[in-house]
């Protein structure tokens, strides 16, 4: 079987989901996610944070189906959360944005191990030890390292996600029949990338 990486297309806005942008503060972690902030290397726990809610005032400033924000969360039109939906397509969890009608953040759910997980992974030290993430972890898993699910009609990614100074780098992986799906439906705002 082939397998696809679901690489986003570079976006023309900035759009922040966990993080606020203004000219008086700059950049920082909204308010609501305090407490999912390491006290130590300062990075936000994204998972705890998007499952704690979303400020009402996010909103995604974009005419494509699929888009990478600036920190590192995938976001969904409607249109594509239907179109996984009605093929049966799983691997994911749809937190629509209370904000905007038109997107939600999707979240990948099936996280498989990997095995020698330094195959084609950099780890940048230093690894914090609250939180215990490296600084930097650089690159994505070599397919035959990793443990593929047995469903064909799967989003994916491993349990180890790329990730910068400031944030997860959200990425999803799927089979040649699910990107064959994201094509017929001319999803914009995707390049599938064989793995
Ligand atoms: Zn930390």
């Amino acid at each position: 079987m082939d397998y696809f990486d679901l690489v986003p297309k570079d976006q023309r806005w900035q759009n922040w989901i966990l993080f606020s942008q203004s000219m008086k503060y700059g950049l920082r972690v909204r308010d609501r996610y305090a407490d999912s902030v390491c006290v130590e290397c300062g990075k936000v726990n994204e998972l705890s944070a998007l499952n704690s809610g979303i400020d009402c005032d996010v909103i995604i400033k974009s005419k494509l189906d699929y888009l990478l924000t600036d920190d590192g969360i995938i976001c969904a039109s409607r249109r594509l959360i239907a179109v996984l939906h009605e093929n049966s397509v799983v691997g994911f969890t749809d937190i629509p944005l209370p904000g905007d009608k038109s997107f939600s953040v999707l979240v990948p759910n099936l996280l498989v191990d990997i095995h020698e997980s330094e195959l084609n992974l950099e780890f940048i030290e230093p690894k914090c030890s609250t939180c215990d993430r490296y600084r930097e972890v650089i690159g994505t898993p070599y397919l035959l390292a990793m443990d593929l699910p047995k469903n064909p009609l799967a989003l994916f990614y491993s349990k180890i996600w790329m990730e910068n100074e400031r944030n997860r780098v959200t990425w999803f992986r799927c089979t040649g029949l699910v990107a064959n799906i994201l094509k017929q439906e001319k999803i914009r705002g995707v390049e599938f990338e064989e793995c």
